[in-house]
């Protein structure tokens, strides 16, 4: 897939976004999470995506 301007982690179907506990039930996203593809590593949000970028809505 061609990476444009504008593709970053948060779209992307092998990002898992990470939260924080709010009291006793709420959870807020915070700026981050990790990539699950093709290894397990941190990323931002808003990190530009790489070569395994593939947008959520994509349908093959
Ligand atoms: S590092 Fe690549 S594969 Fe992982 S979430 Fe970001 S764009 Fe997707």
């Amino acid at each position: 897939m061609e990476i444009e301007k504008g593709h970053i982690c948060q779209n992307c179907i092998h990002f898992r976004q990470h939260y924080v506990k709010w009291g006793e039930d709420l959870y807020w996203p915070c700026g981050s999470g990790h990539c699950v593809y093709p290894r397990c590593k941190p990323r931002y949000n808003d990190t530009k995506a790489c070569q395994y970028y593939v947008p959520k809505d994509y349908a093959p």
